[in-house]
């Protein structure tokens, strides 16, 4: 993964192929990022994603110009075929349906096919939806392949790269973890020890076994409570981490300290400066604790960070447009001259899971749908006091335990309880109260990147609604959030 803007001339490798990906910006206004031009004296196959083919029609012919309709979310693509024109132009759909699904998510538009193009596919939206040149293999399309509800992202991209480019498939799980535990082991040496924070979520876990697998007992892995977690979750990752994959644990209880500097609160990314400042002081103060301890200072910091971190950090101008500040440790490597080891940098989601399986993680924690590091603490839209933490609590742990009963956990991604501290109408016994709302919100994803609402059972909806106005006081309605990703987000704040 590079910055679109690289210059061929300063590769110091011939790559196989290129991919342009999405962004952004728009190829016509000022500013926008451009590929070099040299890309196409590469003489290899080239294929534009969204923005990748507005760029390719940019340069070729500025065919470009902002839509009268954006377009986020489902669209039918209709293939062409053209079995009268060289083999390379079908190739890209090849076993892939005439009319299939595909995700769509832009503002501009092609306004003609650049010169010596032809169509391979189109949406009722995007007349150029799929465009391969007649000589070259250089093809551009419209949708988003790399999303899961493309459901045929997947066959495009592999026939892009196996069938078009000649790219080998070689790369296998088993050989991934053979050989980062090898790559742990030589940067960290023989003696060195390392620190990293779990907090039960699938990433942390896998990352502390990865470790665990690599160090044993010189990873140390600490949790820290800070009052925003889920009903009884400290307690569950403490069994499953210590007593289960033996990995070396402590558990500090800070909760008291985090819900008192969230007092007073509402705004969300205050509230998660607060957590993520605060985290890092309880964190480093147990790590001075842990090298007290050991008479040895620690050196190396665990992150777990993934691929689309990674993404987010390689844009043309630096880290890309700020979608939400990540809770993280950075300020740690300052202070405490520590080093990072990030063991999952190159993986998505799912690939961590396929890894936390491979190493011997419970069935449990491995599809646990993921949870923020600020926790329930931007899940309640408003001031987080512990009260309003207890009732976002209960309402999350009735809604996910009727989801764990009713066998759908693993068709869901993430799903969720948000408070919103609204006061609402309610007759309860007769009498006229104004309650709070919770909102549930479930999606089906598997990169994060975009998702669907997932489509309940009425029933159930109507069971879950039941239980938390009966079981969770101060709540009086209960709703369902029904917006994709994009244009909403996954969390509400
Ligand atoms: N910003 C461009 C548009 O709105 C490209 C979007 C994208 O690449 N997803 O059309």
């Amino acid at each position: 993964m590079l910055p679109c803007t690289q210059k061929i001339a300063d590769l110091t490798w011939k790559p196989k192929a290129i991919i342009l990906s999405g962004g952004p910006y728009s190829v016509y206004a000022e500013g926008s990022p451009h590929a070099d031009p040299a890309i196409f004296d590469l003489g290899i196959p080239i294929l534009g994603i969204c923005y990748g083919l507005q760029e390719i029609a940019w340069q070729r012919g500025k065919n470009v110009t902002a839509g009268d309709k954006r377009e986020y979310g489902n669209s039918v693509l209709h293939v062409e075929r053209h079995s009268d024109k060289a083999a390379h132009v079908d190739a890209l759909f090849d076993g892939i349906d005439i009319d299939t699904n595909v995700w769509m998510s832009h503002g501009d538009k092609l306004s003609a096919a650049p010169p010596g193009f032809i169509t391979i596919a189109s949406s009722p939206n995007a007349p150029w939806a799929g465009l391969a040149h007649e000589d070259i293999p250089l093809y551009g399309i419209q949708f988003h392949p790399e999303v899961t509800h493309t459901p045929c992202g997947g066959k495009l991209l592999e026939n892009f790269a196996v069938k078009i480019a000649k790219c080998q498939q070689n790369w296998t799980m088993e050989e991934f973890i053979s050989k980062e535990i090898k790559r742990i082991q030589a940067i960290v040496g023989p003696d060195s020890h390392v620190i990293g924070a779990v907090s039960g979520g699938v990433d942390s876990t896998v990352a502390a076994k990865l470790m665990h697998e690599a160090i044993g007992d010189r990873f140390h892995a600490i949790l820290v409570d800070n009052g925003v977690m889920r009903l009884n979750e400290c307690e569950q990752v403490q069994a499953t981490l210590n007593q289960h994959l033996g990995i070396n644990l402590s558990v500090v209880d800070s909760s008291e300290e985090f819900l008192t500097k969230l007092s007073g609160v509402e705004d969300p990314e205050k509230k998660r400066k607060i957590i993520g400042n605060t985290f890092i002081e309880v964190f480093q103060r147990e790590a001075e604790k842990l090298t007290a301890v050991h008479g040895k200072a620690i050196d190396y910091l665990l992150q777990g960070t993934l691929y689309p971190d990674v993404i987010e950090s390689i844009s043309f101008k630096g880290p890309s447009q700020t979608i939400k500040t990540h809770h993280n440790v950075g300020g740690l490597l300052e202070n405490m001259s520590l080093k990072l080891v990030e063991p999952l940098r190159e993986l998505f989601k799912d690939e961590v899971r396929k890894l936390g399986t491979l190493l011997g993680i419970p069935e449990d924690l491995v599809w646990r749908h993921p949870f923020p590091g600020p926790g329930i603490a931007i899940r309640i839209l408003g001031e987080v006091t512990r009260e309003q933490v207890d009732i976002a609590r209960k309402a999350d742990f009735i809604f996910i335990e009727e989801i764990k009963r009713a066998g759908i956990y693993r068709e869901i991604s993430q799903a969720f309880a948000a408070l919103l501290p609204i006061r609402a109408v309610g007759v309860m016994g007769d009498q006229r109260r104004y309650d709070q709302i919770i909102a549930l919100r479930a999606v089906t994803t598997t990169d994060f990147m975009t998702a669907d609402w997932y489509d309940f059972d009425a029933k159930f909806l109507k069971h879950v609604s039941n239980r938390i106005v009966n079981e969770v006081d101060g709540v009086c309605r209960v709703l369902y959030d029904v917006s994709q990703k994009p244009p909403g987000t996954i969390e509400f704040l």
